[in-house]
């Protein structure tokens, strides 16, 4: 199986508008195996999308490397698909134009022609083709920036915080149209969220990072069975410790000093 990514010692570090160099990511390494779902989960700033924005080839490590399947990331490619909280359609466009937009300026639209059709049932778009964006709901205009997304056939898809802006009954269904999708189509997923929930729902792995400079606390591995059920008390257990990690459990964890 592909879609194996390595993420060995990567540090990051950017210039603010005062001119102070700020560290967004330091020593992060992480493992992630082809095929598995994994989200990555702390507070604001603590360099989520920068990982991710790392692993798309879009921006460079300062210091240590990241592979795909035993060849160095250094520029983005056909093998990643990055969907964000904003869906980025072109409004000029139809919806089957914005998703064959990609395909038609690398001049792969002829021979991925069926693919456009298939993707379009795949992400429950079939009959809307011919839409543009503002006549969708924002929950559809997330499919389409996914099928726009997954139309190149990547490994591995990129996801920042893509369901953020949706309502809580639009936002629980795409995340099941997603982990469909996962399983058909056997591709890595690397998801940066805010809700714990979501991850808990969604994720084989939970990599909850500390604030800036960001690191990894603790790698979450969920082990219960799919579908999910979002009520029952094993699941429970692991959004706790999810929560209870990030310092949002109900107890507020005792200065080192105490100790
Ligand atoms: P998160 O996704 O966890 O909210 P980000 O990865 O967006 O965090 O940002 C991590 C830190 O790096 C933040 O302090 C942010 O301000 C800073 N940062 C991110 N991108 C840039 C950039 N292009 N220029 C300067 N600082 C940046």
């Amino acid at each position: 199986m592909v879609g194996g990514i390595q993420i060995q010692a990567v540090d990051k570090n950017f210039v603010n508008a005062s001119n102070e160099t700020v560290q967004a990511l330091s020593d992060v390494s992480l493992t992630i195996h082809p095929g598995s779902f994994v989200s990555i989960i702390g507070p604001s700033g603590c360099g989520k999308s920068t990982l991710l924005r790392l692993i798309s080839g879009l921006s460079h490590p300062d210091k240590g490397r990241i592979v795909l399947d035993d060849k160095q990331i250094s520029s983005p490619g056909d093998d990643r698909g990055f969907m964000f909280q904003e869906h980025n359609l072109f409004p000029w466009l139809t919806i089957y134009d914005n998703i064959a937009f990609g395909l038609r300026a690398r001049k792969l639209y002829k021979k991925n022609k069926q693919k456009v059709a298939d993707i379009l049932h795949l992400v429950g778009l079939h009959g809307f083709e011919s839409y543009y964006p503002h006549q969708l709901s924002g929950g559809m205009c997330q499919r389409a920036s996914l099928a726009r997304a997954l139309v190149g056939n990547p490994k591995v898809l990129l996801l920042d915080e893509p369901l953020g802006a949706l309502d809580a009954f639009t936002r629980m269904n795409i995340q099941d149209e997603i982990l469909r999708i996962w399983k058909e189509e056997h591709m890595t997923m690397v998801m940066v969220t805010h809700d714990v929930d979501e991850a808990v729902y969604l994720s084989d792995t939970i990599v909850v990072m500390t604030a800036r400079p960001g690191r990894i606390v603790k790698l979450v591995h969920v082990d219960l069975p799919r579908p999910r059920d979002r009520s029952a008390e094993n699941f429970f257990h692991y959004s706790s410790e999810v929560l209870r990690l990030l310092h949002y459990g109900g107890t507020v964890p005792e200065p080192e000093y105490y100790l």
